[in-house]
């Protein structure tokens, strides 16, 4: 009996400190199995590094800030923040995103907006997250106070952190109208103390309490702010955002929160307005994440200003120690504890060794790149991603969706090329109903109105009573106002 206990134990230590443990092997195989030909490369990420990413849907549909365009459907802010229902589909939407994507993932704890949750909803929906081994990040407008973080990262009976880290994606741009203290901003510069406010909290937060953070700065392009974001990137990249994320407008969601026609510009001439605003080539074929009309990725950083990239696209040596590092860790998970990280990359250097000698000379070239090593004692590099993601519109999305449900690939080359992004999709949402992962397009453009107008039935604004009990806030749709220290809101 104790042999046989003393094997089971020594079999899941192996199964564990592998580098891809056989769970999320076996999840990783199933994505790239699931991928298109076309986009399946040496530089693709999906299938090999992630499964994807993951965004929460009809948990807090809810928003007090109107944004133009809202990717929301009219009936989302009819809809009760309710942290009992919140926590509920938090549980089946995890559960069921862990047994399709495997263990590990990045997810968006998105709505709506997510400090209408009263801090405690907020915390525990957090923690279920992270107990179903996904990374949760935020998704904010960042309209909160100093109040509202803390309450979130301290364990109210100890008053010690309850979490070690907090990862927020905070949306800012002058798309969006009705935040404290700037309802309308004329420019994306007016933004800036805001930016710069949102910030502080979390370094504050460190400070006071050693938690730490990994900021995200969301944007969605217009032809009105477009020209906006090389000035935005300068005048953003010191204050401690490690991504910033652009989405150029789609039409979809809410039709009367459309102002503009949206797609004047093309990805191109949006990327270029980017590398202008980083001052440097941003090598985004290097990884690619799923299908390249979706998103551009481009891992690099920061010292002081100068922006170094990490794999150079056109250099050979570096595409080869992107290939080795892939061989040896894939999808390994770095963010593990130090000693099964240690074992982790052991196991990955001897499954392919010849990454360590590469690494040596690729970590001089890299040096180089970020301005040698005075520079680099004197500004220290930090990491910053630069991503673009874009959203499809709704017109597209529902006819290629609805003949993908029929297994029908269509001859028309706009929906076909729609359908062909929808099998590549990065970004996922969890349907425990049907035991699937839908693109987030599909749910924002084909899901979203039914949810949302099922979900305003069961939970009526009217109920004001249990919105207290779960310590939601009051909300409106648009306008001015100002919040307590407790995170109360109230609106002009
Ligand atoms: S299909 Fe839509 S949600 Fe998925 S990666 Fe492409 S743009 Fe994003």
């Amino acid at each position: 009996m104790r042999v046989a206990d003393a094997i089971r134990r020594l079999r899941a230590l192996e199964q564990k400190t592998r580098p891809e443990p056989p769970e999320l092997e076996a999840a990783l195989e199933r994505r790239w199995a699931q991928l298109p030909e076309a986009i399946r490369g040496p530089s693709q990420m999906l299938g090999r590094r992630s499964t994807g990413c993951e965004g929460t849907h009809g948990v807090f549909p809810r928003c007090d800030l109107a944004c133009t365009p809202c990717y929301h459907s009219r009936d989302s802010n009819r809809v009760r923040t309710d942290g009992d229902h919140t926590a509920r589909e938090i549980g089946s939407q995890m559960k069921n995103a862990r047994e399709i994507r495997g263990p590990g993932v990045h997810a968006q704890l998105i709505g709506g907006e997510v400090t209408l949750l009263g801090p405690e909803a907020h915390a525990g929906a957090l923690r279920q997250m992270i107990e179903h081994d996904r990374k949760p990040m935020s998704m904010t407008h960042g309209d909160f106070d100093y109040e509202y973080l803390e309450t979130l990262a301290l364990d109210p009976e100890t008053g010690r952190p309850r979490f070690s880290h907090l990862s927020f994606a905070g949306h800012f741009d002058t798309t969006m109208h009705g935040r404290r203290g700037i309802k309308r901003a004329r420019s994306e510069a007016e933004l800036n103390p805001y930016r710069r406010r949102f910030c502080e909290l979390f370094a504050r937060l460190e400070r006071e309490h050693g938690v730490t953070s990994y900021l995200a700065h969301n944007m969605t392009v217009t032809p009105r702010n477009v020209e906006q974001i090389p000035a935005l990137i300068r005048d953003c990249r010191g204050m401690g955002f490690r991504m910033f994320s652009f989405q150029p407008a789609a039409h979809v969601g809410n039709p009367s929160r459309w102002k503009d026609r949206f797609r004047v510009q093309t990805d191109d001439e949006i990327w270029e307005r980017i590398e202008r605003g980083v001052g440097a080539r941003l090598h985004y074929r290097a990884m690619q994440w799923g299908d390249p009309r979706c998103n551009r990725t481009a891992h690099g950083g920061f010292s002081g200003d100068r922006y170094w990239t990490l794999f150079d696209q056109d250099d050979p040596r570096d595409i080869r120690m992107r290939d080795l590092f892939m061989a040896a860790a894939g999808g390994m998970d770095f963010a593990s504890s130090k000693p099964l990280l240690f074992t982790r990359l052991l196991r990955a250097l001897a499954r392919e060794p010849r990454a360590l000698f590469a690494a040596v000379p690729f970590a001089f070239r890299l040096a180089g790149r970020m301005g040698g090593p005075v520079r680099i004692i004197h500004r220290r590099p930090t990491a910053v991603t630069v991503v673009m993601h874009n959203f499809m519109d709704a017109s597209v999305v529902k006819p290629a969706w609805d003949g993908l449900e029929r297994g029908e690939i269509s001859d028309e080359p706009e929906i076909r090329a729609a359908q062909e992004r929808l099998q590549g999709c990065a970004y996922g949402m969890s349907h425990p109903e049907d035991d699937r992962m839908v693109p987030a397009c599909v749910q924002h453009a084909v899901l979203d109105p039914a949810e949302n107008l099922a979900l305003a039935r069961l939970l009526p604004l009217h109920e004001s009573g249990s919105d207290a009990e779960a310590g939601d806030r009051p909300v409106a749709t648009e306008g001015s106002g100002t919040r307590d220290p407790a995170g109360k809101v109230t609106r002009a």
